[in-house]
């Protein structure tokens, strides 16, 4: 087993690594900003390297700060949590050249599901059910015009480089078509810097559906059951829950077992989640994320199980202690992800807290970086905390999120918590009754 691991991240999720180092005897190793100096994952590892100035791209996307940190500490391994270089198959391959273990897949898994084009071509082979669309990028306006003629309106005009729903363009017609390709494509040059695109016949009122799926790297894999998540704003995960009120256990362990037995022919290592629609009782693949989710604890409550301890477990090449007979889902988890954001507006609202008061009691989680007098920097994403319920079924999680929520207290600066205060009252919401268009339709109405 490792005795020392850097996490290259901050806020919530760097203080889910540590946690479970610590419950493991691993010793862990904070990298922070200069605007991050006073942040709690600084204040909660074994030990901290400044690695840069406040910007991602100086600080925590900056691989040789990152490398040396791991040198200068003699960690022997690198928790990438979410976001920043957690799906950057140059940096894994960097650690591989330098012998320093990277907690999640390999560079060659990464790089393959990274390219949306190609992770969809490889699942097709693996028999797992696509999104019907062109067969890899599309190059020119006069192809685009043609494919989506020959699909049928609406199409959506993707990056293959995509992620966090930029570089996606609706064209719900063909006088649409022009300017969807153009600016999907200058969206993903200036977020990826990569402008290739691809097309997929939009679906009109499906479910966003993922699959946990776990690999021990040797050819055996388990997955963990779905969580739906489509309650979305822009094409991001507002709220998400498990199980999904549209899966029974059938499909459960239909769909489950097609996606674990893909991963296990890749020979992956690690946590991994397969994303779908499900529109009328099909499922189509649209990406593949090769690390931990914002979402996993809603899993984690279902299932009973420490997917950070997984997968630093697999990593050190002892093996993933879960079985597939041995999971099975227990009661109802729902996860909303609170922000600090002023409605109705959704503007960022960073600044200093006066007051933080974390909900607490039976089957409640909050997993935040806050403290009372911390100062949120303006620099990085939004998302301050995370409030997670688990209940022996929907209703009763549904009315323990609302007595969790009546907890939370988060003075200071404005957050989205009364936005779910909102969607409890919601009959759609309360019968798990809504597809990944029922937000935006929600907030347009009540605007
Ligand atoms: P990203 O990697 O940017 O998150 P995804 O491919 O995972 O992009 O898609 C994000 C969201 O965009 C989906 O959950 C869904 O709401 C919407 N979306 C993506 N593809 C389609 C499609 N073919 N039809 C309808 N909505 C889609």
């Amino acid at each position: 087993m490792f005795s020392k691991i850097l996490i290259a991240n901050r806020g919530e999720i760097a203080l889910r690594v540590i946690r479970a180092c610590r419950e493991m005897g691993i010793a862990s190793v904070a990298v922070h900003s200069t605007a991050d100096a006073d942040a709690m994952h600084v204040r909660m590892a074994d030990e901290s390297v400044c690695i840069g100035p406040p910007p991602g791209t100086e600080s925590y996307l900056s691989i040789p700060s990152i490398v040396s940190a791991c040198e200068i500490t003699g960690a022997e391994a690198i928790h990438p949590g979410y976001g920043f270089l957690s799906e950057n198959a140059a940096f894994v391959q960097v650690l591989e050249d330098h012998g320093i273990t990277f907690i999640g897949p390999s560079s060659d898994h990464i790089r393959l599901m990274g390219d949306k084009i190609t992770a969809k071509d490889t699942m097709k082979k693996l028999g797992v059910p696509c999104v019907p669309g062109s067969d890899g990028g599309v190059a020119t306006i006069e192809d685009a015009r043609q494919i989506a003629d020959d699909m049928g309106y609406p199409v959506i005009v993707k990056a293959t480089a995509g992620g966090g729903g930029r570089g996606m363009k609706l064209a719900k017609s063909a006088t649409e078509i022009d300017t969807a390709f153009s600016s999907a494509r200058s969206e993903a040059k200036a977020a990826f810097g990569n402008d290739e695109v691809y097309i997929e016949k939009y679906l009109q009122k499906p479910r966003h559906i993922e699959i946990q799926v776990f690999g021990d790297g040797k050819g055996q894999a388990v997955h963990l059951g779905e969580r739906d998540c489509s309650l979305q704003r822009r094409h991001q995960k507002v709220l998400e829950e498990a199980p999904s009120p549209a899966i029974d256990a059938e499909t459960r362990a239909r769909i489950g077992k097609t996606c674990a037995d893909a991963v296990a022919e890749m020979g992956y290592s690690g946590a991994g989640t397969i994303e779908f629609l499900y529109e009328d009782g099909t499922f189509y693949f649209i990406e593949m994320n090769t690390r931990l989710q914002v979402e996993h604890p809603v899993t984690e409550a279902v299932f009973g199980v420490d997917l950070v301890r997984e997968q630093i477990m697999v990593a050190a090449g002892m093996g993933m202690s879960m079985q597939q007979q041995d999971l099975v889902p227990n009661g109802h988890a729902i996860e909303c992800r609170i922000n600090a954001e002023k409605l109705p507006e959704f503007r960022p609202s960073p600044g200093k807290i006066a007051a933080y008061h974390a909900p607490g009691g039976l089957g409640v989680r909050m997993d935040s970086a806050l403290y009372q007098g911390y100062s949120i920097p303006p620099y990085y994403d939004s998302l301050i905390g995370k409030l997670i319920v688990h209940a022996p079924d929907r209703p009763a999680a549904l009315a323990r999120l609302r007595r969790a929520l009546d907890e939370l207290i988060v003075d200071g600066v404005e957050t989205t918590a009364p936005l779910f205060y909102a969607l409890l009252e919601e009959k759609d919401i309360q019968n798990g009754n809504y597809t990944i268009h029922w937000l935006e339709r929600w907030l347009e109405q009540s605007a």
